[in-house]
């Protein structure tokens, strides 16, 4: 099959686009880089009966090995725009941002700036779109709209009030976030500053940050930490293959090497029957996985 967009390729490894350095081929790689071109593909893609997927930085995807059917659109770099829309007078700063600006982008504009309460989001990896979509760190409080393509290619504005935020999740429809505003409280750029560099000192001494990852494998369960539990249930340092449960967080899984898909998913069941039968408690996973395997 032939396509005509550049943009798109086809058995693009997502081991080279996740985090955790895992899965398989991508049936077909777009990286659009006008929003005319994310439309005409997801068009195009509709007509073939293509499914469709996104991930952003990959920093909260597991991809299964035998890799994904179908188009995985990644927004391209012309996606990574940032415009400060706020007088200097005004008290709030509102930016509207691409949805492939890296997270840590922003932080670090934050910190040159003085846009306060960013420190939330110091160190967490990733793009914004894909913070958006997993509420990473609570960032749904900032948001003030969000620019969503719909996987039919339509486009649309969500503003404040028909965005529903959760921990960890966010009501979205089926699409993928071109562009979002974001509005915080100004403070003075040196404690911005300060505020970001404690909260990088605590996350670069509490996380696993040496080994390939996704972060939190769970999310934690109402009133305690999964790390914990998993922890109490002696499980720092369980091996399938070379998924390993991290020695430093216990909600961490990384990969030691040669992980696949199949034992992270593996060491996950796991930690979740006997977390299960040590303390009644289910754990609800955090990361995403994609792909053929996900039925679990
Ligand atoms: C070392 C490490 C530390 C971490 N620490 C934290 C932490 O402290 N707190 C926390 O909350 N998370 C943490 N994470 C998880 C992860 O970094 C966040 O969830 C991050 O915001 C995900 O962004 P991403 O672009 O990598 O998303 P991806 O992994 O690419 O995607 C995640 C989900 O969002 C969807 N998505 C991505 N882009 C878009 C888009 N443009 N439009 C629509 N949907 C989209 C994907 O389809 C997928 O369902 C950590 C991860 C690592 C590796």
């Amino acid at each position: 099959m032939t396509w005509p967009h550049s943009c798109i390729r086809p058995h693009e490894l997502l081991a080279d686009h996740t985090s955790f350095r895992i899965g398989g081929p991508a049936e077909w790689f777009a990286e659009p880089s006008t929003l005319e071109e994310l439309v005409d593909v997801l068009r195009a893609a509709s007509r073939l009966g293509l499914p469709v997927s996104v991930i952003g930085g990959g920093t909260n995807t597991l991809a299964a090995d035998r890799g994904i059917r179908g188009v995985v659109i990644h927004l391209g770099r012309e996606f990574r725009t940032i415009t400060d829309l706020s007088h200097p007078d005004e008290p709030m700063a509102t930016v509207v941002c691409g949805a492939s600006l890296l997270t840590q982008r922003l932080v670090y504009l934050a910190a040159k700036h003085g846009w306060g309460d960013l420190e939330l989001l110091a160190g967490l990896p990733g793009q914004l779109g894909g913070a958006v979509a997993m509420n990473a760190q609570g960032i749904g409080q900032f948001v003030q709209q969000v620019s969503l393509v719909g996987f039919d290619g339509t486009v649309r504005q969500l503003t404040r009030e028909q965005l529903r935020f959760r921990y960890r999740f966010a009501e979205l429809e089926p699409g993928i976030v071109t562009e979002v505003i974001l509005r915080f409280p100004k403070v003075p750029p040196a404690e911005a500053y300060e505020r970001i560099r404690r909260a990088l000192q605590y996350r670069n001494t509490t996380q696993e940050i040496r080994l390939p990852s996704a972060g939190c494998a769970f999310k934690n369960p109402p009133g305690t930490g999964a790390g914990r539990l998993i922890d109490q249930a002696g499980l720092k340092g369980a091996r399938i293959g070379d998924a390993q449960i991290s020695l430093r967080h216990a909600n961490f899984i990384v990969n030691l090497g040669h992980a696949t898909c199949d034992d992270v998913l593996s060491l996950m069941e796991y930690a979740q029957c006997r977390v299960h039968s040590e303390f009644n408690v289910h754990l609800e996973p955090e990361v995403r996985v994609v792909g053929e395997q996900w039925c679990r």
